[in-house]
């Protein structure tokens, strides 16, 4: 698919609604560059727990002091045909995905100072365009300039079970409810912080998934794609 110039996607919403399925289709389709933000704070996180800087909470000024020892990447796997998250040089794809660090990342991603970190990191990687980036704030404080704001959502209980079937079909031991708990204290988390709330920007164009499957969602955004950036039907070949 070609569009009439090069754009950045912005891509933001609730915890697991298919955010970065979304991003990695258009990304494909479009030849861009697809960043998962989500796999940053992630890492962080990781990098947290591995150095022993949350215990029963969050060691914040510590964590400050060696943010700048915390080296993230996206390397991609030509077998795989996906980008994975490297952590001061190893793999860390997987574990940044388990219920661990799902538990710890939101109080994270509260902290000023990591999200300034972060969100520099990810102004960098997008300076020439042709990116579909995902994550919480990249329409309202990544790119606020972005060409394109998507902003998905769906019932929370829609995406717990997604999410629980994702985890499962891993092989990890996680329950349904465990997985709904976790959801809605991101969301509720992610929404009510004083850096950076989640929320749409005011020129997002918001999609509500509950009732769409993967392809449908696809088809809804490439039309949007070619009316606000196509040259007439070509754009979609
Ligand atoms: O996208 P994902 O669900 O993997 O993100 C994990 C967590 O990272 C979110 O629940 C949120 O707390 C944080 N996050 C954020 N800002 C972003 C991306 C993720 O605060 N741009």
């Amino acid at each position: 698919m070609k569009l009439n110039k090069d754009i950045i996607i912005a891509i933001d919403g609730h915890a697991s609604c298919g955010k970065s399925t979304l991003a990695k289709q258009l990304a494909s389709t479009l030849g861009y560059t697809y960043i998962d933000t989500g796999a940053m704070y992630r890492s962080v996180t990781l990098y947290a727990m591995q150095a022993g800087l949350i215990t029963d909470h969050v060691h914040t000024q510590e964590l400050i002091n060696e943010l700048n020892k915390i080296h993230i990447e996206f390397r991609y796997n030509a077998k795989l045909q996906k980008a994975e998250t490297y952590l001061n040089g190893k793999n860390v794809e997987e574990q940044i995905r388990g219920m661990e660090v799902s538990d710890w990342v939101s109080p994270i991603a509260e902290i000023a100072e990591v999200r300034a970190h972060l969100v520099h990191l990810q102004q960098q990687m997008g300076k020439n365009k042709r990116i579909v980036m995902d994550g919480r704030d990249i329409g309202t404080v990544v790119f606020p300039q972005a060409e394109l704001k998507l902003f998905l959502t769906a019932s929370a209980q829609e995406r717990a079970r997604r999410r629980f079937l994702e985890l499962k079909q891993k092989g990890q031991d996680v329950s349904f409810e465990q997985v709904l708990q976790n959801v809605e204290q991101r969301d509720r988390i992610d929404s009510t912080r004083a850096v950076s709330p989640l929320k749409p920007a005011s020129d997002a164009i918001i999609i509500d998934n509950t009732n769409l499957n993967i392809e449908e969602q696809f088809a809804v955004a490439v039309s949007i794609l070619s009316v606000r950036f196509g040259n007439g039907i070509d754009c979609l070949l």
